[in-house]
């Protein structure tokens, strides 16, 4: 945790929990994407948290924008971001979001098959394309699944649809999972990519660019390699498959630019056990799953809780929120260790919480309101 907020968590006399980013940290784990992937453009994937601070902050640093929506297509214009650092990266829309984008100026566009190419043609006429690549997201906590994507051999067919359709075939892009915890995975994607460039050549259209994705982590309890690491091994790859004909490269990061710029203050609302003598105690906060820690789903995503009593012996517990909702436990399978002194009252932090948190709280699920941010 950073001196500033700790600092104004001391100030802080509200009974809810919320949000503290420090702005500090995004600037720096942007500057630490920068220096460690040179010659690499920055689109920083909106969902992971779309606080307008935050894409201020970003727009001023230089970044690009990854956007999945109009709204956070809107949301990157307003913080300063011109179109043209904007790509609608999501493989799923309706073609009238897609006439809108173009409308807002936005002409790079993610597809993964030839119905998607055929909106876009319609919709965006001369846009620039990339195609999504299915890609192995073994090594991730938080993977992305078979949802997006084709295959190397079906990406160079879409792309050559999309130049017959008058758009601009533009590259391709692939995701390695969210919380990628091995640098060593971007490398069979990386030759599926140059495979894709090959077999386009071949049909007489010249790629430029490869969208190496997301994936890069945040601290949570599991250790992970620095980015600088990342950046070693993805430019090791490229230079293995495609020589010396590298692609113009971009990154979408998500996690890895906000995830540690933030700690969430929450309560202990009630602690007890299921039986007498039962050695597991229940710990429960004001905070679960519906109010914006939905990433712990099957205990994917393992943050790092501090308490105030952290220097006592510590027990297994099972930790839930405090909705009606017997889905709202967050570490029951494996418990997690807590003090045993912790009381009803105390707060504890949760670190690592700026990514994927405040857009996943629920509007009002059991009357608990939204989860709070402070960007600082
Ligand atoms: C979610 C997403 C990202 C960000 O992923 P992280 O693992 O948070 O870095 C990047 N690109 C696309 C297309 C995404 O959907």
């Amino acid at each position: 945790m950073t001196e500033r907020i700790r600092s104004f968590l001391r100030e802080r006399r509200e009974d809810a929990p919320c949000l503290v980013i420090d702005r500090e940290v995004v600037a720096e784990n942007y500057r630490a994407f920068a220096n460690a992937l040179p010659d690499t453009r920055v689109f920083y994937a909106v969902k992971a948290n779309p606080a307008p601070e935050i894409l201020r902050l970003l727009a001023d640093l230089g970044s690009c924008f990854d956007a999945a929506s109009i709204t956070e297509i809107e949301a990157a214009l307003a913080a300063g971001a011109q179109p043209n650092r904007i790509s609608f990266g999501n493989t799923i829309k309706k073609e009238r979001d897609v006439a809108r984008a173009f409308e807002l100026g936005v002409r790079l566009f993610a597809v993964d098959c030839e119905t998607e190419v055929g909106k876009i043609a319609r919709a965006a006429p001369g846009s620039r394309v990339f195609c999504r690549l299915l890609v192995d997201n073994a090594g991730a906590d938080w993977p992305l699944s078979r949802k997006f994507g084709c295959d190397g051999a079906m990406a160079a067919d879409v792309l050559e649809h999309a130049k017959r359709q008058g758009l601009e075939p533009h590259g391709v892009s692939f995701h390695v999972g969210s919380q990628q915890r091995d640098p060593k995975m971007w490398d069979a994607a990386l030759a599926i990519s140059a495979g894709v460039f090959r077999a386009c050549a071949e049909r007489g259209i010249n790629l430029a660019m490869v969208n190496l994705g997301g994936g890069f982590p945040a601290k949570y309890v599991k250790k992970v390699p620095s980015v600088r690491l990342y950046g070693d091994s993805i430019f090791r790859s490229l230079k293995k498959h495609f020589g010396n004909a590298l692609p113009e490269t971009v990154i979408e990061p998500g996690r890895g630019l906000v995830g540690d710029a933030g700690i969430i203050e929450a309560e202990v609302v009630l602690v007890s056990s299921k039986s007498k003598g039962d050695a597991l105690r229940w710990v429960y906060l004001d905070i679960g799953k519906f109010g914006g820690l939905a990433e712990t789903a099957d205990e994917a995503i393992r943050y790092v809780i501090r308490t105030e009593r952290d220097g006592d012996r510590k027990v297994a517990c099972a930790l839930a929120g405090p909705t009606c909702d017997s889905l709202d436990v967050l570490y029951e399978k494996e418990p997690y260790f807590l003090p045993i002194s912790l009381e009803v009252g105390d707060k504890v932090l949760i670190e690592g919480t700026g990514a994927y948190t405040t857009t996943y709280s629920s509007v009002g699920f059991n009357g608990f309101a939204p989860l709070k941010q402070y960007v600082i």
